[in-house]
C-alpha cells in the first residue's frame, strides 16, 4: 500500500490507530499471543487452549501442504518452481487497522482484501499464484473475528490455488502483513519498464466505483461518528464516567461507524471484495510490453509506466471505461474518480499494435472488458485528451484542478 492509499483511507477511518487498540490487560502489546492461555481473550475466560499454537492449529493449519515441499509447522516452508525456468515473483503488502481498513468492516472482507491486493501483484507481473506467508497482529484471540478473516482469506487463495505455507502471529495492534509467493518464465514477466512508443495503452475492467465508495463511506463514517460524539459527551457528562469509560463507548462508535453502508452496493463490493486479474495477467505474457495493476489511480499508476519505460503517454478520456455507477455525477467529478480515484485493481498494460485481436480475444474468453484508451509516446508527459483530442486541464496530484468539465 502507498502513502497515497493510506492517506484517503485515513480520512475515511478518521482516527488513528492507536486509539482503538487493546493491548491486553498486560500492556504488552507487541507480546506473543497469550502463551500462557486465556489471558486478553473475550469469551470464557477458562483460558485453556487458547494460546498461540492453538490459534495457528485451529485457524492457520489447513493439514498436508498440497503444492509446497513443507509448509506450516517447521522453520521454514520450502517451495520449488513447477517449472525450472521460471523464477519466484515476491510481493509484500502491510495492512494496519485504523489505516488501511476502519475498525469494525467485515472480517470476512478484511480477509479477501488483504490476499487480493497481493495477488494483483502477481496479476500485474505475469506470474502463476502459488504460496503466501501470513504475518498477523491481534489484539486479542477474537474468535469470530478469526473465522471471518479465514472465511474471506481461504475461499480466494482456494480459487487461485495459492496456499497458505508459513508465517508469524502475535499480540498486538491488528496488523496483517502477506507475502505472496508466484512464478514466472523471466523473459515474459511483464515488468513495468517495457512500454515502447507507439504501443496501445489498455485497461480492463471498469473504473472509479471503489473510489466512489470510499468516499461515500468516508461521509457516512463522518456523520456518524459526528452523531455519536454527541451522544457520547451526554452520556459522560451525566455519569462522569470513571477513566477508559470514554474510550470504550467511542470504540464502538468507531466500530459500527466502519459497518456504515455506501448507497451503492455494488462500488462497496468493488472496494472490499477486488477480483485480482490473474488469468488475464498470464495471458498477457506473451502480448504485453509493459503491466501495472492500479492501486492508486490509473494517472498515478501510468506515470510508475512512464517514468520506469522513459516514454509519455496519451489517455483518450472518452475511451476510458468509467464505472456506469458514477454516470449521475457530472463530468469532472467522473473524470476524477476514474482517472486518479484508487483501489481498483484492474490490470493497466501496454501492448504492440499488432496485438489488438488477439488480445479482444482474450477479453471476450474471460468475460472481462477490455479498453484500448490511449498509447504510449516519445517524451515523458502524460496527458489526458477530450473528444477532439485537446488536452484536458488536470495533472496528476491535482485532485482540485480537474476542469469544470
Ligand atoms: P518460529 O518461532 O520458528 O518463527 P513460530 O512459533 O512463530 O515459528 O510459528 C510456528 C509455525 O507456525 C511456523 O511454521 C510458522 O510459519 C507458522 N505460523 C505462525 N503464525 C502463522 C500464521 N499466522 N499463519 C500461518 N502460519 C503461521
Ligand atoms: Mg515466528
Amino acid at each position: 500500500m502507498t502513502a497515497v492509499q493510506a492517506d484517503r483511507n485515513d480520512a475515511t477511518v478518521g482516527h488513528t490507530a492507536a486509539a482503538a487498540i487493546d493491548v491486553g490487560s498486560d500492556g504488552s502489546g507487541g507480546a506473543a499471543i497469550d502463551r500462557r492461555g486465556g489471558q486478553g481473550q473475550s469469551g470464557t475466560g477458562d483460558g485453556a487452549g487458547r494460546g498461540e499454537f492453538d490459534l495457528i492449529r485451529r485457524f492457520f493449519d489447513r493439514g498436508p501442504v498440497r503444492d509446497a515441499l513443507l509448509g506450516i509447522g517447521d522453520d521454514c516452508a520450502l517451495l520449488a518452481p513447477r517449472d525450472p525456468r521460471s523464477v519466484l515473483a515476491v510481493s509484500t503488502d502491510l495492512l494496519l487497522e485504523g489505516r488501511h481498513f476502519a475498525a469494525g468492516i467485515d472480517p470476512v472482507a478484511i480477509g479477501h482484501k488483504s490476499l487480493a491486493v497481493n495477488l494483483s501483484d502477481l496479476a500485474a507481473i505475469g506470474a502463476l499464484p502459488r504460496a503466501f506467508t501470513l504475518a498477523l497482529a491481534l489484539p486479542q484471540y477474537d474468535e469470530a473475528w478469526l473465522s471471518g478473516f479465514c472465511t474471506g482469506l481461504f475461499a480466494l487463495a482456494d480459487r487461485h490455488r495459492c496456499e497458505l505455507i508459513g508465517g508469524d502471529t502475535t499480540r498486538g495492534p491488528r496488523t496483517i502483513c502477506i507475502t505472496v509467493f508466484g512464478e514466472v518464465p523471466a523473459a515474459t514477466a511483464l515488468r513495468r519498464d517495457g512500454a515502447q512508443p507507439g504501443d496501445d495503452l489498455w485497461v480492463s475492467g471498469t473504473l472509479g466505483a471503489a473510489a466512489r465508495a470510499v468516499e461515500e463511506r468516508a461521509r457516512a463514517v463522518g456523520e456518524h461518528a459526528r452523531a455519536v460524539e454527541e451522544h457520547a459527551g451526554v452520556v459522560d457528562e451525566r455519569t462522569r464516567a470513571v477513566e477508559g469509560r470514554a474510550s470504550v463507548v467511542d470504540e464502538r462508535a468507531r466500530a459500527s461507524a466502519g459497518q456504515a453502508v455506501p448507497s451503492d452496493p455494488a462500488g462497496a463490493a468493488r472496494l472490499d471484495y477486488p477480483q485480482p486479474r490473474i488469468e488475464l495477467g498470464l495471458a498477457l505474457r506473451h502480448l504485453a510490453r509493459s503491466a501495472i495493476d492500479l492501486s492508486d489511480g490509473l494517472l498515478g499508476d501510468l506515470a510508475h509506466i512512464t517514468e520506469r519505460s522513459r516514454v509519455g503517454a496519451e489517455v483518450d478520456w472518452p475511451s476510458v471505461p468509467a464505472d456506469p455507477c458514477l454516470g449521475d455525477l457530472p463530468g469532472n467529478e467522473q473524470r476524477r474518480l476514474a482517472l486518479a480515484g484508487g483501489d481498483d485493481y484492474e490490470l493497466l498494460f501496454s501492448a504492440a499494435p499488432e496485438n489488438r485481436t488477439a488480445i479482444a480475444a482474450i477479453g471476450a474468453r474471460l468475460a472481462l472488458p477490455l479498453t484500448r484508451i490511449g498509447r504510449i509516446v516519445d517524451g515523458s508527459t502524460v496527458r489526458v485528451l477530450d473528444a477532439r483530442g485537446r488536452p484536458l486541464p488536470m495533472t496528476i496530484a491535482g485532485y482540485d484542478h480537474f476542469g469544470t468539465g
